[in-house]
């Protein structure tokens, strides 16, 4: 009888998760096996066929294997990075749960994936080797936690990846949640529509959908080439059954940190009725610095972007504060203030601001008369 809470479906025959069978099938070098070999030696590696049939192998640039496959790179660590570098610990008063914000908990059910990207925040948690998902006592403690806070009204089920566990299992958890008065959102975190569009299938829409509580989706993409006809229709699927859809993506060197990627990106997940939402800045988890960009070009990028798409097509740009300080909008300002009240003048001048348009030039609020 299984110990945890289990339900988790794998594809292993067809996802690659061996640096041999990368190379076997053109997407690595089998001159970098010995490096590739180290990086996998760490860091769980799994690419879904989805994934793989997207990769150019001729394009040593390609955005896609980018993010998803290793690198020796990987294996050169920062002095500032962290294995825990949103500082979840910090705040997890039992095991599963992250409790950072008052009104909203995280809820790490599963600690696999369909797909392992390169740039994970949880990279030190995630993946074979680690615990597959809680186990049924930590599960019934984490419920307990949540039922013990009326103050929890957002539950988000993050990981891992949660459609990772069967239908059968998640409507069990999706209506244990539900059952909890307080408990009125219940979003997911996932990057499943993307790296195994064939699991949201009727049932799983399905077991998203429940009584009492309103689910929400965060479809996880970086690149537009990521929402294919099966990952738009998995999305689809979700929109048509009534659950709303929101975007998570992260801003990557090398993969959308070009305004055109980025626009094609944010303009691609409107199409596909995803608002767009967080563009996190990336994370300072091990290994990752050959992906992460300076504050100042997320800043830059953002700007441009407000100059080109509409407000529908702009996510907040954040940035985790390490230690667990939560996230802060790091997206670039476009109000100061010219001068400020001065009642001691005659007539008292009020408070005029610089605001900067969607174009970059500079405008007076109230304007002089
Ligand atoms: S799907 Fe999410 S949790 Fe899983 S490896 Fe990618 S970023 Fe990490």
């Amino acid at each position: 009888m299984r110990n945890d809470i289990g339900g988790i479906n794998f594809e292993p025959i067809t996802t690659l998760r061996e640096p041999t069978e990368l190379i076997a099938h053109g997407l690595a070098s089998v001159e970098d096996l010995a490096g590739l070999e180290k990086v996998a030696a760490r860091y769980a590696v799994a690419v879904t066929p989805d994934v793989a049939a997207l990769i150019d192998p001729d394009d040593p640039f390609d955005p896609i294997a980018r993010q998803y496959i290793p690198s020796a790179e990987e294996l050169v660590a920062r002095p500032n990075e962290r294995p825990d570098p949103i500082g979840d610990d910090a705040h997890s008063p039992v095991s599963g749960i992250v409790h950072r914000y008052p009104d909203r908990v995280l809820f790490k059910l599963v600690h696999v994936c369909a797909v392992y990207c390169r740039f994970c925040f949880r990279r030190e948690m995630v993946g074979p080797g680690k615990a597959t998902a809680l186990s049924q006592g930590a599960y019934d403690n984490a419920l307990a936690y949540i039922r013990a806070h009326p103050e929890i009204w957002e539950v988000i089920l993050t990981g891992g990846d949660p459609l990772m566990l069967s239908p059968r299992r998640l409507a069990k958890i999706m209506a244990d949640l539900a059952g909890i008065d307080h408990v009125r959102i219940i979003r997911i975190h996932t990057r499943v529509p993307v790296a195994q569009a064939a699991r949201i299938n009727a049932e799983m829409v399905a077991a998203l959908k429940v009584e009492g509580a309103t689910t929400w989706v965060a479809v996880h993409a970086n690149h537009v080439r990521e929402l294919t006809g099966k990952a738009r229709a998995a999305c689809a699927a979700m929109v048509d059954a009534g659950i709303p859809l929101v975007s998570q993506s992260v801003l990557l060197r090398g993969v959308n940190d070009d305004i055109d990627a980025l626009e094609a990106l944010m303009r691609g997940f409107v199409e596909c009725r995803i608002k767009p939402y967080y563009l996190h800045h990336g994370d300072l988890a091990p290994g990752t610095s050959h992906l992460r960009t300076t504050l100042e070009q997320g800043q830059e990028i953002m700007r441009r972007l407000r100059g080109r798409v509409s407000g529908l097509c702009q996510p907040d740009y954040v940035v985790d504060i390490p230690g667990g300080h939560g996230k802060a909008s790091a997206g670039p300002s476009y109000l100061s203030v010219e001068n400020s009240f001065s009642p001691e003048r005659e007539p008292p001048r009020e408070t005029r601001y610089r605001v900067v348009d969607y174009c970059g030039d500079v405008h007076l609020y109230p304007p002089e008369s």
